[in-house]
This record gives structure tokens, C-alpha cells and sequence, in this order.
């Protein structure tokens, strides 16, 4: 199968089924069966500035939250069938995901969890083990998970098991605002949230002041 490939400098595609008549270059020639000498028709950059299309490299956001949310829903039909500490009120469902690095950043509900989650750079290696990750609120540590369909990504728990929540929309709610505080700078903070500990507490209490607001004067 031959691949298009796009100029870094001025995007113009070179397409193997089309060749490039004006360099006597007969239609169905491979990117790398062209001469060495080969350069853009457009802006003459040489042959070794032309990369593989952005879209077969980096996935759109959506199709990847996609992927992630597919795979949970696989292992909440299979693994976590029946296991009792679900939350039969909630679903899988992937909250506040954003680029991030080389990546994604955001937060995963699921029945039993609320984590969050990097989906990194695909090719990037991962660390086998637990191991930090600097956030712009601070330090959390990641544990790496394979999925199929996904890849490798990394979590932090944030909430587990989330027997308590008392509906998506509660547990969604949550998983926005740990989201947000993750990735607000430490100034802009009120509580400051610089450790797993202390996010986890903020956010039981605010889980706590909802339930009392929502439930209104006795
Ligand atoms: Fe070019």
C-alpha cells in the first residue's frame, strides 16, 4: 500500500497514484522509490522534508477519546461484569479531554472510578511502573495500563469505587472540576491542590456541600 506524503514546509502531497509528471515521474510510484534528488514541486524543499499526513499520524481528539471510551465499555462488560463494587447509576463516560503535550489530558467516569487519564504521544514509551507527572497544579502519579484499540495510556485515581455519586450527572460534574483544578496554574487555586491527597479531599467536600445543597433545607 503506498502512502501519500505532505511537504513540511508548504503541505503540497505528493500521491504515488499520480506521480509527478513535470520530474518524469510515472503514476504509481511509492514516496520512497523517487529519486534522491526528487524535491517539491511547490517549494522545492528537498525529499527528506516530507512527512506521513498529519491525520494518519495524530488521531482527532474525538476518535481517540472515542477509542478509550470503547475499551472501558468493553472491560465493563467483560472483567467488571457483576462485580459488586459498581455503581449501577453510572456509565462510562470521558469528561474534559484536551491536548496536552503530545497528547490528551482528561478525566474518565466509569462505574467503579473516577481516574484521571494521558493519553500520550502513540509512539512515545511509556514507563513500565507508576512515575510522575508534572501537571500545572503539581506532581501526580500515573500508572500505565494497555489497551486494546487504545494503546498504552496512564492514570491517576482520583475516586474509587464511586459508590456514593448519586447519578452521571454528580460523578460528571466532579470529574469537570478535578479536571479543571489539575490543570489551573497553583495561583490560580483556592484550595491550593497540589496532591493527590489534598485534590481528593476538595473534591469530597464539595461532593458533600452539593448533596447538602441539593437535598435544600430539611
Ligand atoms: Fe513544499
Amino acid at each position: 500500500m503506498s502512502e501519500t506524503r505532505e511537504c513540511a514546509v508548504c503541505w503540497w502531497v505528493y500521491d504515488p497514484a499520480l506521480g509527478d509528471e513535470d520530474a518524469a515521474v510515472p503514476p504509481g510510484t511509492p514516496f520512497e522509490a523517487l529519486p534522491a534528488e526528487w524535491r517539491c514541486p511547490r517549494c522545492d524543499a528537498p525529499r527528506a522534508r516530507f512527512v506521513r499526513p498529519r491525520a494518519e499520524e495524530e488521531p482527532p481528539i474525538e476518535a481517540r477519546v472515542e477509542a478509550l471510551t470503547l475499551a472501558y465499555e468493553r472491560i465493563l462488560a467483560t472483567r467488571m461484569a457483576g462485580l459488586p463494587i459498581q455503581n449501577p447509576r453510572l456509565r462510562v463516560e470521558a469528561v474534559s479531554f484536551q491536548p496536552w503535550g503530545p497528547g490528551l489530558f482528561g478525566v474518565l467516569v466509569t462505574p467503579w472510578s473516577i481516574n484521571a487519564v494521558i493519553l500520550g504521544d502513540p509512539d512515545a514509551e511509556v514507563p513500565l511502573h507508576g512515575h510522575e507527572r508534572e501537571l500545572p497544579s503539581g506532581r501526580y502519579t500515573f500508572f500505565p495500563q494497555r489497551l486494546e484499540g487504545v494503546g498504552t495510556i496512564e492514570i491517576a485515581s482520583l475516586i474509587s469505587p464511586v459508590l456514593e455519586m448519586e447519578d452521571q450527572a454528580a460523578a460528571v460534574a466532579t470529574a469537570r472540576a478535578a479536571a479543571a483544578l489539575m490543570l489551573a496554574p497553583p495561583e490560580a487555586q483556592a484550595p491550593p491542590a497540589r496532591t493527590r491527597r489534598e485534590l481528593f479531599g476538595f473534591l469530597r467536600g464539595r461532593g458533600d456541600r452539593d448533596r447538602d445543597r441539593d437535598r435544600g433545607p430539611a
